[in-house]
């Protein structure tokens, strides 16, 4: 049977009049740009989050390139961020004019090692932007106290990590400003593009809503050199359908994985770690293996559909060589790259279908 890395026919099917509905009242609104629906949204996403506000964009590249912005993070300044992200983050900080640093990370979670922060002595630092990598919040106390000490903005890449918490808060309201994305394969996810950014921070706020409509909250009074990145208002709709859902979606995600964790106890693999501390949300199942391809080729033969999340760190990617930086630099995030796999996951798959994953899993160790 194949078994592919997610599908969102049954999520479709099951939400189906609720979807259509909100559509049909956007039509009927006949508003679709900045209206009712993201003004709804806005709130109510803000108050899942546990912050006092939230500003619908256009894409989770654009929340981390705006929320830069909206600090006075740009030309000139330099911006430390993780090498084992998807490359959205590093651009949006290119995006914001500054310059990428990387750190390496832990070798057990991928995340940002906050102890590696101290090895930075440059006095360009202005933002440190945590990824929430997989679903798993950083480690974020040291991380904080090393941004103190260093005078310097968290900007939390939040994109991965909808409804994640760290000491029993949510991700994304660490930092001055939180950064979700929408795409539709998130935990949270539209049917098309979006993001936004959470913050509790009344002056980033007003900025965000300058920088993301032409520089403009009032027509025709340009104010500051906005751009256009905007959640539309059918996004908007079927984000309040979804968001309802996400609570038990990530519950759901978070039982599954402890089915892909108990059938593949064991086995020579690295498994996911899950702390009260660091509470996970699994947008992705990352295992870590030293025989990562052959497995991933076992894998496909037997129509298992994995994926690499991510085979290059950012560092070692053409569209940053002139960052100066070469092989060697960070081995964690280097070997890693070597050995994750991400498992086919998603909310609507059955237990039935990980445990069968799991067992092609236990094959491949037998066979070889
Ligand atoms: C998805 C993602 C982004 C970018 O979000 P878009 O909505 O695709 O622009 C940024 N950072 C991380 C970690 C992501 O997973």
């Amino acid at each position: 049977m194949k078994q592919p890395f997610m599908d969102f026919t049954k999520s479709i099917q099951q939400l189906k009049p609720e979807l259509s509905q909100a559509i049909e009242n956007v039509l009927v609104s006949r508003n679709f740009i900045l209206g009712k629906e993201v003004n709804r949204f806005e709130k109510q996403f803000s108050t899942y989050c546990g912050a006092r506000f939230a500003v619908g964009v256009g894409s989770g590249t654009d929340a981390i390139h705006l929320a830069l912005r909206a600090l006075q993070i740009g030309h000139g300044d330099e911006v430390v961020t993780s090498p084992l992200t998807f490359a959205a983050t590093a651009f949006a900080i290119l995006q914001a004019g500054s310059k990428p640093v990387f750190v390496d990370v832990e070798p057990e979670t991928g995340c940002i090692d906050p102890s590696q922060l101290e090895k930075l002595k440059s006095k360009k630092i202005k933002a440190i932007v945590p990824v929430h990598l997989y679903g798993l919040p950083v480690d974020m106390k040291p991380l904080l106290k090393s941004a103190k000490r260093k005078g310097c903005h968290v900007i939390e890449d939040a994109c991965q990590a909808h409804g994640a918490e760290y000491q029993g808060k949510k991700a994304g309201t660490f930092g001055k400003a939180g950064c979700f994305s929408f795409y539709p394969t998130k935990n949270l996810g539209a049917y098309g593009d979006g993001g936004a950014v959470v913050t509790s921070n009344k002056r980033v706020y007003s900025q965000l809503l300058r920088l993301r409509n032409y520089g403009c909250v009032k027509k025709n009074v340009h104010e500051v050199f906005g751009i256009n990145s905007r959640l539309d208002e059918f996004q908007a709709a079927l984000l309040r359908v979804k968001l309802k859902k996400l609570s038990v979606w990530n519950k759901k995600r978070r039982q599954l994985a402890e089915v892909y964790k108990n059938a593949l106890s064991g086995l020579p693999l690295g498994l996911p770690i899950d702390t009260p501390q660091r509470k996970h949300v699994y947008h992705l199942f990352v295992i870590r293996c030293k025989k990562r391809n052959a497995l991933k080729t076992f894998l496909q033969s037997k129509g298992v559909e994995t994926l690499i999340h991510y085979p290059t760190p950012l560092h070692l990617q053409k569209a940053f060589w002139h960052l100066g930086y070469s092989k060697g630099n960070f081995p964690v995030a280097e070997r890693l790259c070597n050995e994750i796999l991400s498992l086919p996951f998603y909310p609507e798959m059955s237990a039935k279908e990980v445990q069968a994953v799991a067992n092609h899993i236990r094959a491949f160790f037998k066979s070889t």
